[in-house]
Parts: C-alpha cells; sequence; structure tokens
C-alpha cells in the first residue's frame, strides 16, 4: 500500500476517528491487539472469556492483576483489594450498605452531577449531611467543609466527570473518607493515608465495563448492614477474594492488559504527567482564544481528566460540534445535565488525537471568532 501522502498526515482526520467519549476510555493498540490474541481458540489453551474462575489459570491472572494495582498506586499492605460487579452506580449504594455501621449519618460533597447521584442513592439508606457544595466552578477548601465528626464517612467525587471539576490534595479529615475515583483511578498519585475507601469502574483508565475495583482499608470490613446482600458485603468478598460469585472474567483479562501496558508506560507518574500535559495544552489553548471559549470552572480546580468548556457565543456550539464530527473527533457533547463541550483525556488516549483535537480547537476560533 502507498505511503500516506504529507496532506494526509497533517490532517486530522488522517488517523481519525478519535473519540473523546467520557463514558469509556480508548485501549491503547498493543492492548486491544493482546485482548485479541487471548480471545483466539488456540489448540490446547481455553480463549479468555471463557476461562473457569475456579481454575488455576484464572486465579493467577487475577493475583497478577492485583499485584500489578498494588506496585502501581502503592497499595498498603492493610488495604484490600476487591474486584466486584454493578460499575461504580452500585457502589453508590455500596459504600453507604458497607460503612454506615449502623450510624445514620453520613457526609457528602456535592462537587456535581455524580457525587448528586451518589448522594441520592445514599438518602436510601442513611441520613446524609452535604457538607460543602461547589458553586459557580469553585469548592470551598476542606478546613471549611462543615463535617459533623460522628459522620460514618465522607464521600467525595475526585474527578467530576461531568463538570469538570478535579479535587487537588486529598483532604485530611477526622472520618473514613470513601473517595469515587472512577474517571481519575490511575492517573494520579494517592496518598492511602487520607483514604478509607476508594473506587473507580474500569472501563475509563482501567479496562472495560463490567468490573469495578474497590480498595478498603481493613479495619473498615465487617460494618456491613445486615440486609447487605453478601455478594455485596465487603468483608464477605474479601473473605473469599473476590470470588463469591462468577466474577468478570474477560473484564478482569482486559484490566490485566491495561494495567501491565500502565507499568511499561511508565507507572502513575508517566500517567500524571501525560494528563497534566494534554489538559495544559488544551486549557492553553481555551485561554488563549481571547475570550473565543470558557471554562467555567476555577483554575485550580480545573479537570486534568475531563476538561469542559463552553463558546462564547452559544450558537456556534452546534456548529463546532459538526465540524469536530467532520473532521473525526467525535462524542465532543457535554454532559447533558451540563451542555458546552467537554473533552476526555484517559489514559489510553493516543497524543496524535489530542494533538489533532487542539489543532481543530484553534482553528475553529481562528475561522469562526
Ligand atoms: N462516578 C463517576 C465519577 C462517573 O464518571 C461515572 C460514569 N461516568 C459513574 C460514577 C457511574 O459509573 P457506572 O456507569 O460504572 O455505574
Amino acid at each position: 500500500m502507498a505511503p500516506p501522502c504529507s496532506a494526509d498526515v497533517m490532517s486530522p482526520a488522517a488517523h481519525a476517528p478519535y473519540s473523546f467519549s467520557a463514558a469509556a476510555g480508548p485501549l491503547p493498540a498493543e492492548v486491544a491487539a493482546e485482548l485479541a490474541e487471548a480471545c483466539r481458540p488456540r489448540r490446547g489453551e481455553i480463549p479468555a472469556p471463557c476461562v473457569p474462575f475456579t481454575s488455576a489459570a484464572y486465579r493467577r491472572l487475577q493475583e497478577e492483576t492485583e499485584a500489578s494495582l498494588r506496585r502501581l498506586l502503592g497499595i498498603p499492605q492493610h488495604f484490600r483489594v476487591l474486584f466486584m460487579h454493578g460499575g461504580a452506580s452500585t457502589q453508590f449504594a455500596l459504600v453507604p450498605l458497607n460503612l454506615a455501621n449502623g450510624r445514620r449519618l453520613v457526609a457528602y460533597v456535592d462537587s456535581g452531577h455524580w457525587s448528586r447521584r451518589a448522594m441520592a442513592e445514599a438518602a436510601r439508606y442513611a441520613e446524609v449531611a452535604v457538607v460543602a457544595q461547589a458553586r459557580d466552578g469553585m469548592l470551598p477548601e476542606p478546613s471549611r467543609w462543615r463535617l459533623d465528626p460522628r459522620a460514618a464517612y465522607c464521600h467525595i467525587t475526585t474527578n467530576e466527570t461531568a463538570d469538570g471539576l478535579q479535587l487537588g490534595e486529598l483532604p485530611a479529615i477526622d472520618v473514613p473518607l470513601a473517595a469515587d475515583m472512577s474517571s481519575d483511578l490511575l492517573t494520579r498519585p494517592l496518598d492511602f493515608s487520607r483514604i478509607g475507601v476508594a473506587y473507580a469502574a474500569a472501563q475509563k483508565n482501567l479496562g472495560v465495563a463490567g468490573l469495578t475495583v474497590v480498595i478498603v482499608r481493613e479495619d473498615l470490613l465487617g460494618r456491613a448492614h445486615p440486609a447487605t446482600p453478601r455478594v455485596m458485603n465487603y468483608a464477605a468478598q474479601a473473605e473469599a477474594d473476590s470470588r463469591l460469585n462468577t466474577p468478570p472474567v474477560l473484564a478482569m483479562t482486559v484490566t490485566h492488559r491495561m494495567l501491565r501496558w500502565t507499568e511499561a508506560n511508565g507507572g502513575i507518574d508517566a500517567m500524571a504527567h501525560a494528563a497534566a500535559r494534554r489538559s495544559g495544552a488544551l486549557y492553553a489553548a481555551l485561554d488563549g482564544s481571547g475570550g473565543f471559549y470558557r471554562c467555567p470552572v476555577a483554575t485550580l480546580l480545573r479537570s486534568r481528566i475531563n476538561p469542559c468548556f463552553r463558546l462564547a457565543d452559544p450558537d456556534l456550539t452546534e456548529r463546532f460540534l459538526e465540524e469536530a464530527a467532520a473532521a473525526g473527533l467525535t462524542d465532543l457533547r457535554g454532559h447533558p445535565q451540563v451542555g458546552g463541550v467537554r473533552v476526555s483525556f484517559y489514559n489510553g488516549v493516543d497524543d496524535a488525537a489530542v494533538a489533532a483535537l487542539i489543532s481543530f480547537v484553534e482553528d475553529f476560533a481562528r475561522r469562526r471568532g
């Protein structure tokens, strides 16, 4: 096949479409190829999707996945890693069910859409106190949170995927911290001295939907409400090495490969650096547009994973999205409850996609500004 001419190489559409979907991150090409290989039927070997969870092969896969996650994040020994089903939304119920320990009061920071979804679910099981609330892209400092020490835990959303707002350093507080890290686990270093439980669905930075990772401090196990279903009980799953029922074997295989790729590509520091570099370049383009684009989040809280922005002339938003899609840059529409434009820079996003997007953002402002 003839090599592409230089015009093709320069065009954003040369390797497009590039998806910037917030719902799920792309798998790096190497991971996708390994996965295809693992699924291919071969004489004498069980293809990855059909490996029985009771086999030594599956146990090894899960142990290697956990070891890789522990190395990447530096998870201390007194934390258990659980592999569960049901996505992050199920954890919205499982956090109060497992941690409330007979207490009525639970604390939540309302930093945006996903915090509110978590709160609504918790309110079915406990009395929810909102200790801080984001307004106009700003959130009070932890020292100003109205945290009642009687709360069983305090829940935060480290990265608000829909709003483009990300917390920096984790707060040091007197009750166990429960962190929804669905969109930024493995994109930043973590201070486990601040964490009680952290959870993330796998489909953004560490695999595909079907697997949810829960990292929980050992002393918080055994506090579940008696009506908690057994497969959703942290202590019971810890006891059974997350194999109380059939785990999502194929999703585990993807996470196994994805974590191996993350380690081979420089680990957490490299992922954090890439997230800062990509979002920094985009925010610079937005800030340098002379007001054509506006970012609604305070500079210190701007997400490195899901930058959100608006066009000063809202009538141009549809045109922006249409032209972007025509250039092969897809899934940029903001969350339905938020509007505007949203970009997602999950770990598997290709640098070529980032460069193509930024050049489109700048070019659109030049042509329409
Ligand atoms: N929390 C956050 C921060 C999210 O971004 C999402 C999904 N976008 C969820 C929770 C819900 O995840 P799931 O679809 O796996 O339930």
